[in-house]
């Protein structure tokens, strides 16, 4: 006879053990089960990528699972995201540096994922889940009123010889990371554009960006007034590739490459060896840094992004990468799998309480793939800006605007568990700042082919304090209600648009009369900038700034000015000659 449970969680890491605490605590007297081939103790460092986290996802670790305090003892504070963009190979100081000056007041943590998921392991059952360490699932079999996990013993990496587990369910979550059981099961596996690789591995010492650059380098040691640097997730970037380096509470060093298919193929960092040989010619600094260290680990993955056509259905769910794993820049997995288990987690909560699920269901699933289809036309092409810094600084402006305008205030005030009719709105807010999102990053990329790998600045602060990002940012903090967090959203769309604008403008500006017609073709759309933005490009200094905007002045804060240089067109000239396409316009 098989067993019962109400929910049972196929794969304990990162989002499977987090959702059955979550469940857990939400409806503490349903039991939850979570199959786990691995048993404990996980290694420190070196068990698993993921290590890094951005808002959405640390405050669902830190607040929804109330973690903070744990986080900031047995883990490291993040200071934000680092980027060093330059010519390929140059010197770290000679690099664009673009991240914060001051440590960020919005927490996000570097986590440890072995530490953390031992731990969190022990707090499941500690908790009450029934914890099934040595337990691999086969299949799942979804039934009109329950459905069926088949798990069988586990020895080492390889299903052993004992007799298999029937466990009746209400409902399944698939959390089995890259096996995806559910997702090859039931059909839904979607390709995204675009493959990216990535190899990894860890050092059992810091290794401190500030020790790439030389010590006689006193102006850029300085600019770290609080020796925090090391805490970002450092990025040494180039065309089509980031290097990253992120610390670890354990005292590793956790180093990636992650590069685009058709610019850096795989083979070429696939093992030790040839990471080595591929840092020593793309980061030679780095690569020297790492001579004489042992990896402790090292993996390679090639072409690792995947969709899905569905992540929630009559009561199963895909969390984690067993749904939609779309790119690690800007390290959204945390952020996907706190959405995703949060919404799930509504969804059981909704259903065992007896309501008709389908409404429900189907909105929260076209909310998910929306924000995962926004994520991917953020990501998908998003290394081949990283060797052009006066793009990539442009392109994280807009990319954190949207992101701490959208999605932050959502997530982070709660509002995921609004009513239907009231989460609607979010899901409108959403789509048009997708619309938004659409034509920026059509600018970045017809943008990067007349941009210079120069960097005309040293440091881009992101955010720049105090500006209408930082306010942004800061406003996170604060508590609003839905009505409230709604309006914020509406203002920040009108800012949105006049900075979609500007940004087309300065894409328009480098390319110059020559290119400007087919720049704009490329771009597939043009906007109509005020006759104030207009005649601000011919005013004096003081005046240019009063006819400015302020979303467009603080813009210029952060990643300098979009000035006229002298004897070249203004901006007025530019627009005329640039010819007429208003496909992508229209749809705002
Ligand atoms: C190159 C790269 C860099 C990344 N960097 C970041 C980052 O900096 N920040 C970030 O947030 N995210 C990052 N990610 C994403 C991050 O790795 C994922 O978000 C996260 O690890 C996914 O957790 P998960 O629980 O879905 O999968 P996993 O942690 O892989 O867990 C899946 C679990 O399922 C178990 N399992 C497998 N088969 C079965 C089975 N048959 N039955 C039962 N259980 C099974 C496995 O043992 C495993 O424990 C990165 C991803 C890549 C590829």
């Amino acid at each position: 006879m098989s067993e019962r449970t109400d929910i049972a969680i196929c794969g304990g890491g990162l989002a499977g053990l987090t959702l059955a605490l979550q469940v857990k605590r939400r409806l503490p007297e349903r039991r939850v089960t979570v199959f786990e081939p691995t048993r404990r103790p996980l290694p420190e460092a070196c068990h698993k990528v993921g290590e890094s986290s951005v808002e959405v996802g640390a405050h669902y670790f830190g607040a929804v699972l109330g973690l903070h305090d744990y986080m900031m003892e047995r883990h490291l504070p993040k200071n934000g995201l680092r980027f060093f963009s330059g010519v390929p190979g140059a010197p770290i100081e000679a690099r664009a540096e673009m991240g914060p000056r001051e440590a960020p007041r919005v927490p996000a943590y570097q986590i440890d994922r072995g530490r953390f998921e031992n731990d969190l392991r022990a707090w499941c059952v500690d908790a009450g889940v029934d914890l099934r360490e040595g337990w691999g699932v086969r299949d799942v079999t979804l039934g009109e009123g329950v459905h069926t996990v088949s798990a069988v013993p586990v020895r080492g990496s390889r299903e052993g010889e004992g007799a298999a587990a029937q466990l009746e369910a209400r409902w399944v979550v698939d959390a089995s990371g890259r096996r995806r059981l559910l997702a090859k099961k039931l059909g839904l596996q979607a390709d995204l554009p675009a493959q990216s690789s990535s190899a990894w591995f860890r050092v059992s010492e810091r290794v401190k960006v500030r020790e790439l650059a030389g010590a006689a380098e006193g102006a850029w040691h300085e600019r770290d007034v609080d020796d925090n640097r090391w805490l970002s997730t450092n990025h040494l970037c180039g065309t089509g590739y980031w290097v990253w380096l992120i610390p670890l509470g354990s005292g590793y060093t956790s180093v990636g490459i992650v590069a685009e298919e058709s610019v850096h193929p795989y083979k070429g960092f696939s093992t030790e060896a040839a990471a080595r040989e591929w840092l020593a010619s793309h980061e030679p600094a780095l690569a020297e840094r790492l001579s004489g260290l042992d990896f402790a680990d090292f993996i390679a993955m090639k072409g690792y992004r995947h969709g899905a056509t569905q992540v929630f259905g009559e009561r199963w769910a895909l969390v984690g990468e067993a749904g939609i794993f779309v790119d690690p820049l800007y390290s959204p997995g945390s952020d996907m799998i706190g959405l995703g288990n949060s919404l799930t987690t509504e969804l059981i909560a909704a259903d065992l309480a007896g309501e008709d699920l389908e409404p429900r269901r189907a909105h929260y699933d076209a909310f998910f793939r929306d924000w995962a289809a926004l994520l991917a036309r953020t990501l998908c092409e998003g290394s081949r800006a990283m060797g052009r810094p006066e793009v990539l600084g442009a392109k994280l402006y807009w990319d954190y605007f949207y992101y701490w305008a959208c999605m932050c205030p959502y997530f982070l005030r709660g509002h995921y568990r609004e009513p239907l009719a009231s989460h609607a709105r979010f899901h409108d807010a959403l789509r048009a700042f997708a619309a938004l999102n659409d034509q920026a990053q059509r600018v970045f990329q017809a943008w990067i082919d007349v941009a210079p790998a120069e960097p005309g600045t040293a440091f881009v602060g992101l955010p720049a304090i105090a500006t209408t990002l930082s306010d942004l940012h800061l406003a996170l903090l604060e508590e609003r209600d839905a009505d409230e967090t709604h309006a914020e959203m509406q203002r920040s769309l009108a800012q949105g648009r006049e900075l979609v604008d500007e940004l087309w403008l300065r894409a328009v500006r480098r390319a110059g009369p020559t290119r400007a017609a087919a720049l704009v073709e490329r771009i597939g759309w043009r906007p109509s900038p005020s006759d104030a933005r207009l005649a601000a490009d011919e005013a004096e200094p003081k005046r240019r700034r009063k006819l400015l905007s302020k979303p467009v002045r603080d813009m210029e804060r952060s990643i300098g000015k979009n000035a006229r240089a002298p004897g070249a067109p203004s901006l007025r000239e530019l627009c005329a000659s640039a010819p007429r396409v208003e496909a992508v316009a229209q749809s705002r």
